[in-house]
């Protein structure tokens, strides 16, 4: 191999390194508005949802991330356009936040859905991080056709933070230290894998 097509291949080789190496995260808080997500008195997931994004959002600045909210009011935002505020910042991540419920009251834990490969390593690391410091029951991560995934065109994870429905979790969903250690571990688990995606 001649000099020059090393010289060739080293730099489509940064250049590649560069273009995963992402430095925005578009968070986006489920919910909103007229939708208020799960209602699980007192609990309104589209609340929720807001608080755990704000928290991430001062999170991930902290770190140096640059960050854009998809709301950042309570306010009602259509799936496809969340998906078009992500697709503005091409080389930027997605993640969306969410609370679960269900009427089985003993079901509780946290879950990362995606839908690409790099969403997986994404949600992979979310959820290992999330595993690490949130006390609550990891249900692992999980493969899923969801319309603000499939319409996101970079990595793309969708998280699913609790049960507000849980007798065990819902009193942790309400309280803001729990919520802190939520949006920090998401944090931390996107941080893992800046320019590895
Ligand atoms: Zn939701």
């Amino acid at each position: 191999m001649s000099a020059r097509i090393l010289l060739s291949l080293l730099m489509v080789c940064c250049f590649s390194v560069v273009a995963t190496a992402f430095d925005t995260v578009v968070i986006d808080a489920g919910h909103g508005g007229k939708d208020p997500g799960s209602v699980w008195k007192p609990h309104y997931e589209k609340t929720l949802c807001l608080d755990v994004s704000k928290r991430l959002n001062t999170a991930l600045k902290a770190k140096g991330f640059k960050t854009v909210m998809t709301r950042s009011v309570d306010t009602y935002v259509e799936l496809s356009d969340r998906a078009a505020i992500a697709n503005k910042y091409p080389g930027a991540i997605f993640v969306s936040i969410h609370f679960n419920a269900n009427l089985d009251r003993t079901v509780r834990g946290f879950e990362t859905h995606y839908r690409s490969d790099r969403g997986k390593l994404l949600a992979e690391s979310i959820q290992a991080a999330m595993k690490k410091s949130v006390p609550s029951k990891s249900r692992g991560i999980d493969w899923e056709d969801l319309k603000v995934l499939r319409e996101t065109k970079g990595p793309a994870v969708l998280v699913e933070c609790g049960f507000i429905s849980s007798r065990t979790e819902s009193s942790d969903c309400g309280s803001w230290k729990h919520r802190q250690m939520i949006a920090d571990a998401i944090a931390s688990g996107i941080a893992a894998v800046k320019g590895k995606l």
